[in-house]
């Protein structure tokens, strides 16, 4: 079946049609449409309304219009709906994770360790008012009292990837509304239906109308949130050109904009290690959410006197894992599009091409589920060069290659000497070894023994060089920075000794 056909057998499953979320409302769109797939059957199971420039324009007001209530609205008030969704997103993420099985492919338990994460930032946002008070000082002048607070920006944009459908909205979101601020949330076209499903959430937790709005679109919508006035600040997550093209377009609009891209992660294992354990890291980091992870091991950087014992540990791991659909008992579902499944195939066959080993070849059609669906098995390449395409460029897919190394110093040299900079991990039993990654290394977020370190919610996320544009991570403190402005307030009261002609500069 072709990628633009609708399934409406399986269509009764799903919404035929997924709508925006615009002034506490599902609204159809009145534009363009995409077909929204169920990759596990190779089928289209609904269409998603992309968005034209007036009806981003449409949200942004609705958005702008709910704001002044909003920033005002009492602090006890506010966290009392935080908490309120914290306890809903609980008692209902299995809902959840259905839905995002059924569009992204993930299996079920992948999907519920996603909302697990996601939960991690919407208790982050319940402690609100100890993270944007401000501070006050008394008497830095006789008399003089000088304090700042910490303001929201007004409506902040948020764009998200395809391949965590509510943990990246849910990076964002809860903090930016704790902070105050109205929300347009524009999901993936690929994977909308979790957005519009937390909005409605949202209002049951008593979020007013319009402080949290989700516009389904393509680049005429993000284009729109990066160049319109009333947006004050974007938060953008997906492939490194996008969040370049973000990053400069936003801030040449005088935005805000934090823009986290692609990755290319990669683990070092060094001769000490406990290869079992590491075998076990390599594959679960590898292959979990079929690779399309941003945080997933993408290289395996084995210094030579372990790789081939490594590498036939890995492979024979490997033959455990069961790839098929993800409502059913499988692993690892399926890649997210017909033509996404097609490119990663077409890394496998340049790895190959360019001089690689094909130790386990993915490209084999028996998986448990339907053969329509955009399969790709676990794939583990050895001695791949690292001129060629398969190892320079983000796969993206459930493809583990390994490359050899003399020593822990060429393997510093070859993670500093890529461009992205994400995430990567070391696996040793010398602490002092991995004392010296840890200092040395040039990556925003690493492990040790750890294969994703994908930081806890009261912390922050976010990657280094390539892989992220602009100031400000995702979640922890750094986010409630992000999201609100300080503004300094110098007072005095009034007394007649402060009268007196003065036009000298104000000193302390
Ligand atoms: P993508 O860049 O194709 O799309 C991301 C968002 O940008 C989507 O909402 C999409 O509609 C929009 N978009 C796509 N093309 C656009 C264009 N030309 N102009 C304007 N907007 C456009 O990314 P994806 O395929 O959805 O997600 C996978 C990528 O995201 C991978 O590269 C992955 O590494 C990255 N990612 C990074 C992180 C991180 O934290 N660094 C987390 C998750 C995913």
């Amino acid at each position: 079946m072709t990628e633009t056909a609708v399934d409406t057998a399986n269509a009764a499953a799903a919404p035929t049609s997924i709508p925006h979320w615009i002034a506490g409302r599902r609204q159809e769109g009145s534009n363009r449409t995409a077909p929204v797939f169920n990759p596990a059957l190779g089928t289209a199971v609904s269409e998603v309304a992309l968005a034209s420039a007036d009806e981003v324009g449409e949200a942004i007001a609705t958005a702008k219009a709910a704001f002044p209530a909003w920033r005002d609205l009492s602090i006890a008030k506010r966290q009392s709906i935080m908490f309120r969704f914290r306890e809903l997103i609980v008692s209902r993420k299995d809902e959840l994770a259905q839905i995002i099985t059924r569009e992204h492919g993930k299996v079920h338990s992948d999907a519920l360790g996603e909302i697990a994460r996601a939960i991690e930032v919407v208790e982050l946002a319940t402690a609100f008012p100890l993270l944007t008070k401000g501070e006050y000082s008394e008497n830095a002048s006789t008399g003089v009292d000088v304090y700042s607070l910490r303001q929201p920006l007004g409506v902040v944009g948020i764009i998200s990837p395809f391949n965590f459908p509510a943990m990246v909205p849910l990076w964002f979101a809860p903090i930016a509304l704790a902070s105050g601020n109205c929300v347009v949330l524009k999901p993936s076209e690929k994977d909308p239906s979790a957005s519009v499903w937390i909005a409605e959430l949202y209002q049951e937790a008593g979020l007013p109308d319009g402080v949290l709005t989700v516009v389904h679109g393509d680049k005429e919508a993000v284009d729109t949130l990066l160049t319109h006035p009333d947006v004050e600040a974007v938060s953008f997550v997906g492939s490194t050109p996008i969040a370049q093209y973000v990053y400069e377009t936003g801030s040449k609009h005088g935005k805000r904009v934090q823009a986290l891209g692609g990755a290319k992660n990669h683990m070092l294992v060094l001769p000490d290690a406990d290869l079992d354990v590491t075998a076990d890291a390599a594959v679960n980091a590898g292959f979990g959410s079929a690779g399309e992870r941003c945080m997933a091991i993408s290289v395996v950087v084995a210094v030579d006197t372990i790789a081939d014992e490594l590498a036939a540990k890995i492979a024979e791991k490997m033959g455990a894992i069961r790839t098929g659909d993800g409502t059913r008992d499988n692993d690892m579902g399926p890649l997210i599009t017909g033509a996404h499944r097609d490119k990663v195939a077409g890394y496998i066959q340049t790895a190959a091409d360019d001089g690689a080993t094909l130790l386990v070849d993915g490209r084999d059609p028996e998986v448990d589920g339907d053969p329509n669906g955009f399969w790709i098995k676990p794939t583990l390449i050895d001695k791949v060069p690292t001129d060629s395409a398969a190892y320079k460029e983000e796969i993206f897919g459930p493809v583990l290659s390994i490359v050899r190394v003399a020593s822990y110093e060429e393997g510093l040299e070859l993670i500093n000497s890529n461009p992205y900079g994400n995430g990567t991990a070391i696996f040793t039993n010398d602490g002092g070894a991995a004392r010296r990654f840890q200092n040395e290394v040039q990556v925003g977020m690493v492990g040790i023994n750890v294969p994703i370190p994908v930081p806890v919610g009261y912390h922050s996320f976010g990657g280094w060089k390539q892989s992220i544009f602009g100031q400000g991570k995702a979640y922890g403190k750094h986010a409630y920075d992000f999201y609100t402005r300080e503004k300094v307030v110098t007072s005095r009261w009034l007394d007649p000794s402060h009268g007196g002609l003065n036009l000298g500069f104000p000193s302390n």
